[in-house]
């Protein structure tokens, strides 16, 4: 095994993460088979308990794995499918030590940072290493690891302890370390300054560790002056020093890195250059560069909870992109706080009220994504009945599906107070209803996690003709709550259809309204399996029906073309 090992200095948000993916990228381009172990320092076991306010969005994985964010940039870039051990936390790390402990296997030794932890790290990441993520057989050529945080925070010391001894032990052509770091401009000399990047690069040889290659963060591309004296003071190969300048979207950055030759520089270091191949990169260019070049925006209100982090809904955002591309449009996305459509708010403020509804009223479709707890979901309500009414494209996710249930039997079965049980335990009419797979009154690991089939009840459903399987689909869950399997019978009869059924027919995957130019909801999340290249079906549902274009869609690919 191979390992390339991404560390981050200077400032966090460097966009280590998609440094790290693009270099998987450029490495795969190459002929290699890649995967990746991300490694976040702080204390929680995972990302399932992360507030996507504070974090940015919980991916999940096929596994139920809950984990950072960064994960889905990898199976995105890297198009893989990640395990939950590919995320390392010191939570997971401590726990596993601890239990071993607890089990007496230390032998009455002193358990102690180094070596019990940091063995359990190296461990840990060459056994994770193995583990085939791209659907062939047999362990990858290269892992790139990425460590989240900046060189010297205290959390991440056992990690730099512990990647320094692998790098001893795997030995010199196994491992290349790149460090990202910033070259920030001063406003009035104009100079791109070297010096945070020095001390970084000096902070982690004192820790033990040689970067081969430098990944400079700038605006501007850098100057050679830059180059020169990074190389002299870090002690970097000029060759070696790249520079990730903006650019107008990430698809680029592999092209940017490839142009520079990073390849050569890496597979030099990791003795690989007489195996690989030239980088083929002919799909990205093109992404990159139609992206680039959409003009015609579709206007999508997107309506949340937490949409003052767009990170929160990451994921979304990113299936919406891709689906966009393949229609050759723009994504214009309007971020709807979902409170703001409520009738309290035009007494409170009449202005983000009046904002929020014509924001709403000028949209060509309306998405409603996930979340918990009840804050905005009378506005989410009142978003589903705009679109169901007015025959405006509406796909509702997991809890946007819980919604327009409610909306239904309230406006279509009169059922005023029919909700949640997750908003109104009291409720009269719970139409949504606590149905965990295991034990109803064990309160911890409630939620349906991962990767579930969905069966479609009739190959005459748009949701089965998108996917373009008459007869299943597994996509990934993050729920806790879903339709109560008693109020079925009588929202079919009103009109509401519920075409995707999981294997037992009592958990509502799917429901549609004919009749309606697109009104689809899931109550999985199909924005986890969405691919630069693969858009997500229902993603793609949208859009199209965004633009009336559908139907001829749909009737070009039955016929097969
Ligand atoms: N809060 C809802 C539930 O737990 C929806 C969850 C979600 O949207 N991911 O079922």
């Amino acid at each position: 095994m191979k390992y390339v090992l991404i560390t981050g200095g200077v400032v966090s948000g460097l966009g280590k993460g998609v440094t790290a993916s693009s270099i998987g990228v450029v490495l795969q381009a190459c002929g290699l088979r890649v995967t990746s172990i991300k490694i976040d320092p702080y204390l929680n076991t995972d990302a399932g308990t992360m507030s996507p306010f504070e974090h940015g969005e919980v991916f999940v994985l096929d596994d139920g794995g809950e984990v950072d964010l960064d994960l889905g940039n990898y199976e995105r870039f890297l198009d893989v499918t990640l395990t939950k051990d590919n995320n390392i936390t010191t939570g997971k790390i401590y726990q596993s030590v601890l239990d071993k402990e607890r089990k007496g296997d230390y032998l009455g030794k002193t358990v102690q940072v180094v070596p019990h932890i940091t063995d359990a790290i190296k461990d840990w990441i060459e056994s994770v290493a193995l583990i085939p993520v791209d659907g062939k057989e047999g362990p990858a050529d290269v892992c790139v690891i990425e460590l989240g945080g900046t060189v010297g925070d205290i959390e991440s010391m056992p990690f730099i302890e512990a990647l320094r001894q692998l790098s001893f032990s795997v030995g010199q052509d196994n491992f290349c370390l790149i460090h990202v770091s910033l070259i920030p401009v001063l406003g009035v000399v104009g100079e791109q300054k070297t010096k945070p990047t020095q001390h970084s690069v000096r902070e982690l040889r004192a820790l033990g560790l040689t970067p081969h290659l430098l990944a400079c963060r700038s605006a501007q591309p850098l100057l050679d002056n830059t180059k020169a004296k990074l190389s002299q003071f870090c002690h970097v190969e000029a060759a070696n020093i790249l520079n990730i300048h903006d650019v107008p979207n990430i698809w680029h950055v592999p092209l940017l890195l490839r142009n520079q030759n990073a390849h050569q520089s890496i597979l030099k270091q990791l003795n690989l250059l007489s195996i690989a191949a030239p980088p083929d990169l002919e799909a990205w260019t093109r992404r990159a560069e139609t992206f680039d070049n959409l003009t015609d925006s579709v206007r999508i209100a997107m309506v949340g909870k937490y949409v003052g982090l767009t990170d929160s809904y990451l994921s979304v955002v990113k299936a919406l992109l891709h689906a966009c591309i393949a229609c050759s449009l723009k994504p214009s996305i309007d971020w709807i706080a979902a409170s703001d459509l409520e009738d309290d708010t035009a007494q409170s403020a009449p202005e983000a009220h009046a904002a929020a509804w014509k924001s709403l009223r000028n949209a060509e479709c309306v998405l409603v994504p996930g979340g918990f707890g009840d804050r905005g979901v009378r506005g989410m309500i009142l978003a589903a009945k705009y679109a169901r009414e007015n025959n405006v494209p509406y796909l509702g996710i997991c809890l946007g599906m819980q919604i327009s249930v409610i909306e239904y039997a309230r406006s279509i079965l009169g059922l005023e107070k029919a909700n949640s049980h997750e908003f109104d335990e009291d409720t009269p009419n719970p139409v949504v209803i606590f149905m965990p797979e295991g034990s109803r009154t064990h309160m911890g690991s409630t939620m349906r996690l991962g990767s579930r089939r969905t069966l479609f009840q009739t190959p005459d459903c748009v949701t089965s003709k998108l996917y373009c399987n008459p007869h299943y689909v597994d996509e990934r869950h993050r729920h806790r709550y879903e339709v109560n399997p008693d109020v079925i019978g009588v929202l079919e009869e009103a009109g509401l259809k519920f075409v995707g059924k999981d294997e037992t027919g009592k958990r509502m995957e799917v429901l549609e309204l004919p009749g309606h130019p697109f009104y689809v909801g899931v109550q999985f999340h199909p924005e986890f399996k969405s691919r630069p290249g693969k858009p997500s079906a229902l993603f793609l549902g949208l859009i199209l029906s965004a633009r009336g274009k559908l139907e001829a869609y749909l009737t070009r690919h039955q016929n097969g073309s």
